[in-house]
């Protein structure tokens, strides 16, 4: 059989079509602990409002009706226009339901973008995503259609009060040519938890808008929901801008629904390829979300139960860390939002990789940080130094890892 270059990406070469596959095969171990996936939170109270939910969707014919039909390929016009009334209302932002397509997920809505905006231009001209600070979060890594769709730069390193680093974006590292086509920042970031600073981000976006450049923030833990934010935040939204959010974070996941908030030529773009790739967006996540996104309860949601839920998580974590670590030299980013710490070990004398093995070893999953670098090229030891925690799941469970990964972190440098 023979395959076309595109196909045989999906079905072999991908760096995170191994990775997910590696930690598949783990995972089948028994008493694994996984501190490894991108899973949220099961926060009860979100679990109860989104069955009750679906109680009354069954009782009132509304499941039915759900069901039986395809939605537009834009998605659906009512969570659309509810939506536009929420973001102009309690964000301020000139949007309306043309501003707004809805997707199988923020990562296929990641796909639609990169391609609609990267690869071979139709001025003839090869165009790249600028990343402007790496670590970025690793599901952009080969989705482009064409090879080598990402530029990439590093951040200066900001070391804080013990235990804490921040990444800064380097303005003066980002110079921008002709070959780049967009910029793309996940903010909060995955996996550091980073949260790009107002001033960073009016920065960035006013250089995007000088080189009339589209700038996607990737939104999936942020402001307005479902606000997995540690540092107070607000952000405009600009026609330049393309925002992506999600209902994941919300505690949805498995309702793959993605959002993209952008000028209407966006939107055309990603309503053509629903339509070619999957005639439709999925229903289900819209029709969950539609009166807490109409009536604004989603924000109540998002502030009084879903970010003090992670933000008591984190500290947690932060404490068990700190604890467990007291005399080995390590940082960990200030976690801003989303619900990763990221861990610097800097000069440990095995690699990141090689921790990932041994803690594998050891019962823990984790994520190797040198797989969070998409695009950038040359040679940085932080890359090798770093690893990704997700302190989302059952605190005994996070502890247990955590303790196992302090161990191998001593034992590694002769503890
Ligand atoms: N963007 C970021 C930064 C993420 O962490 C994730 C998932 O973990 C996604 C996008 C994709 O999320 P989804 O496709 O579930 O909306």
């Amino acid at each position: 059989m023979r395959f076309s270059h595109f196909g045989s990406r999906f079905m072999q070469d991908s760096g995170v079509i191994q990775l997910m596959d590696d930690l598949g095969d783990a995972l089948r171990q028994p008493g694994m602990i996984m501190l490894g996936g991108g899973n949220p939170a099961r926060i009860p109270q979100m679990e109860s409002y989104f069955s009750a939910r679906m109680a009354q969707m069954l009782e009132t014919g509304e499941f039915a009706d759900l069901i039986s039909v395809y939605d537009a390929p834009e998605g659906n016009y009512a969570l659309r226009e509810a939506l536009a009334g929420l973001l102009q209302r309690e964000c301020g932002w000139p949007v309306t339901p043309e501003h707004i397509a809805l997707t199988n997920g923020s990562q296929t809505g990641f796909f639609y973008l990169f391609n609609l905006l990267g690869g071979n231009l139709t001025d003839g001209r090869r165009g790249r995503i600028l990343l402007p600070v790496t670590p970025e979060y690793i599901g952009y890594a080969d989705v482009g259609i064409e090879p080598d769709l990402f530029v990439a730069r590093r951040p200066q390193i900001e070391i804080q009060e013990r235990p804490f680093f921040k990444y800064r974006l380097d303005f003066d590292a980002l110079a921008i040519d002709d070959g780049v086509s967009a910029i793309c920042v996940s903010r909060p970031t995955n996996p550091t938890g980073n949260v790009l600073t107002g001033e960073e981000l009016t920065r960035l976006s006013a250089l995007a808008r000088s080189h009339e450049l589209p700038l996607i923030i990737d939104n999936a833990y942020g402001w307005p929901f479902p606000n997995i934010l540690y540092v107070d935040d607000v952000m405009p939204w600009e026609p330049h801008v393309i925002m992506c959010l999600s209902l994941s974070k919300l505690g949805l996941p498995g309702a793959r629904t993605g959002i993209i908030v952008a000028d209407p030529a966006i939107i055309r773009g990603a309503k053509g390829m629903n339509a070619l790739i999957s005639l439709a967006p999925n229903s289900l996540g819209a029709a969950l979300t539609l009166d807490a996104i109409r009536s604004g309860e989603i924000l109540r949601l998002a502030q009084e139960v879903i970010q003090p839920h992670y933000q008591a998580k984190a500290d947690q974590a932060v404490q068990w860390l700190s604890d467990a670590l007291d005399d080995v030299e390590f940082y960990i980013h200030r976690p801003e939002g989303a619900f990763f710490l990221w861990l610097w070990f800097k000069g440990l004398p095995i690699s990141s990789q090689e921790l990932y093995e041994r803690l594998k070893a050891q019962g823990v999953i984790v994520l190797s940080g040198h797989h969070f670098f998409p695009g950038l090229t040359g040679t940085w030891a932080h890359r090798h130094e770093c690893i990704r925690i997700n302190y989302a799941g059952d605190p005994a469970i996070v502890q247990a890892g955590i303790e196992r990964i302090a161990a191998e972190v001593r034992r590694a440098w002769g503890k």
